[in-house]
């Protein structure tokens, strides 16, 4: 018997909370991942009929949000950054419910989406153009950067806040209305979110939420001229580039990763243990950015391995709202299930000498340590999006780079080294879009470009400046003076 059924959370379109009017799909409870047999929330998930409603009024909306001064379109996002701050506690206790990260992460991460809000409401006293000279007498020649229209905003359970904050504040800043399809994993995360908008006084229309599964929609959510995508890359690559190209929208898809940590002989190893275990376990691996694959030289494996398994040993799994917690459960049943499968000797030809179910009653996992793990096995090759460490051995510097570049992933990547020859080498040869130096893979800063190439990213990168270039287009401009 499931305890906490509610009034359902519902879809938000064209400035109103969508109820029964616009047709009735079911609704779909959402488990407290530490403890499954608390309902955390009931959704309405949205259908194809309310997605071309928010669709066509995200159009409606935009010509006057485009005309909106940019520096007012920044006075709302630096509005929903304060709210978000004044309500931090309440929204981390509830993610840490809905989503299961610890209730320190997830005040992180608001607290991460509300210098994001403040970073993009900035962003809109920034220049929006450049003059140039021009051959002709008399003319004034400029470029301008426009908002692109209506953009589409697909994102992930992971980062439920982040996530969404870092495509919608860039989309608003610039101009363009939002249409936003969040994980059906996280609605009350996301209606928290929606909520502080709407408190910040953003005008209706300009940004609609659609609760539910993505595969349920409709066409409409590529109606649009652009599409952001986070998720997976099976998702990313086979269902949503494909209906973008098909419409004509740009499209920006950031997607999964095999991040790869290598360890050289001459690292500092307590340093290169204490940030490798950070990024492959915390937030129980749930990162595009974990660490997945150590590639730990020779002479230091066998210590790094048993220094790695002992830092395993040592956490603590349990309640993401209890003080002593270090790794919650994972987000959902199918997670759990996936991390067991990698467990099992058919996916690793290695050893596992840490790891298992954590405690009952939720989708607990301990942190797992595979060693030497065969090279073209599912747990080497696979993005695994749990808190497994894969280790394999390598020869040199040379070696882990011909390793590391095998994957088809290339998000981030770290070297552990006091060489600095090695870090150089190592910065220009490996293939991602982010590398790290004696830090760990994941833990990123919100003001720089972030993006994966190969099978984990597509089109321009998010974050920082590089944001302007997915969300505007330049408009150039010949002025000559009549008369
Ligand atoms: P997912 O691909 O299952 O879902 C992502 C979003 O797509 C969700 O909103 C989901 O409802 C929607 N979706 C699913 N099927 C759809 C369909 N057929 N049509 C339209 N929308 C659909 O991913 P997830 O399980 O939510 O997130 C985990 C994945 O996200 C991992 O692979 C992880 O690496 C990746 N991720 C990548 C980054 C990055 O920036 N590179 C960041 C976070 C997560």
């Amino acid at each position: 018997m499931k305890r906490g059924a509610m009034v359902p959370l519902v879809s938000y379109v064209d400035g109103e909370y969508v109820g029964d009017h616009l047709g009735g799909p079911g609704t779909h409870d959402r488990e407290n991942p530490a403890d499954v047999a608390e309902v955390v929330s009931t959704a309405r998930w949205a259908d194809p009929a309310i997605a071309e409603h928010a669709v066509a009024s995200a159009r409606a909306a935009s010509s006057s949000w485009q005309a909106t001064p940019a520096p007012v379109r920044g006075d709302v996002l630096r509005r929903c950054a304060d709210l978000l701050e004044q309500r931090t506690a309440a929204i981390a206790q509830d993610m840490a419910r809905e989503q299961g990260k610890t209730v320190p992460e997830a005040a992180g991460e608001v607290g991460r989406s509300v210098a994001i809000l403040r970073y993009f409401a900035a962003q809109t006293l920034a220049p929006d153009g450049s003059s140039y000279p021009s051959h002709q007498a008399g003319t004034r020649l400029f470029s301008r950067r426009i908002p692109v229209g209506v953009v589409s905003a697909i994102t992930p359970w992971n980062f439920p806040l982040a996530i969404p904050v870092w495509k919608i504040a860039p989309a608003l800043a610039y101009g363009n209305t939002v249409v936003w399809k969040p994980s059906e994993v996280v609605p009350l995360t996301s209606t928290a979110l929606l909520a502080a908008f709407i408190d910040a006084g953003l005008p209706g229309g300009v940004l609609h939420m659609l609760l539910g599964g993505g595969a349920g929609l409709g066409p409409a959510l590529y109606d649009v001229d652009a599409v952001t995508f986070t998720g997976s890359t099976s998702v990313g690559r086979e269902v949503v580039l494909p209906a973008a190209v098909a419409s004509g929208a740009q499209v920006q898809l950031e997607l999964g990763g095999k991040n790869v940590a290598v360890v050289l002989a001459d690292a500092d190893l307590d340093l290169a243990v204490a940030q490798v275990a950070r990024g492959a376990f915390l937030s129980a691996g749930q990162k595009c950015t974990a660490t997945s694959l150590v590639l730990a030289q020779e002479s230091i494996r066998a210590e790094l391995a048993a220094r790695l398994s002992a830092w395993a040993a040592a956490a603590v799994v349990g309640d993401p709202r209890a003080s002593a917690t270090e790794i919650g459960p994972l987000a959902t049943a199918a997670q759990l299930e996936r991390y067991e499968s990698f467990l099992d000797p058919a996916a690793h030809g290695g050893t596992v000498i840490a790891g298992g179910r954590g405690p009952a009653g939720g989708h607990f996992a301990r942190p797992a340590v595979i060693c030497d793990a065969d090279p073209h096995s599912r747990a080497s090759r696979d993005e695994i999006f749990a808190p497994i460490a894969v280790l394999e051995p390598v020869a040199d510097l040379s070696d882990a780079l011909r390793r590391a570049n095998e994957t088809h992933f290339g998000l981030t990547a770290s070297i552990f080294t006091s060489e600095l020859a090695a870090a150089y080498r190592f910065i220009d040869e490996i293939e991602t879009g982010i590398v790290k130096v004696n830090q760990e893979s994941a833990g990123l800063e919100f003001h720089v470009p972030f993006g994966g190439i190969k099978d984990s990213g597509y089109g321009p990168a998010e974050q920082g400046l590089a944001a302007q270039e997915f969300y505007t287009r330049s408009k150039t401009v010949y002025l000559t003076h009549a008369g």
